[in-house]
């Protein structure tokens, strides 16, 4: 299961919702090393975000 969460980015303002693993997937994820966060603002390549849309 995933869950929808919305963040923002503090540079821009861009906008953008993301689906976040629950507590089991990131487990499996870490074990097979894969990434569970990784974004970054496709228009000022930016990482800094803030969760939410207010
Ligand atoms: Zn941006």
């Amino acid at each position: 299961m995933t869950e929808r969460v919305h963040f923002r980015y503090n540079n821009c303002g861009h906008r953008f919702e993301v689906e976040v693993l629950d507590e089991y997937e990131r487990r499996e994820a870490r074990r097979e090393k894969r990434p569970t966060s990784a974004v970054h603002c496709p228009e000022c390549y930016r990482t800094d975000v803030r969760r939410g849309w207010e």
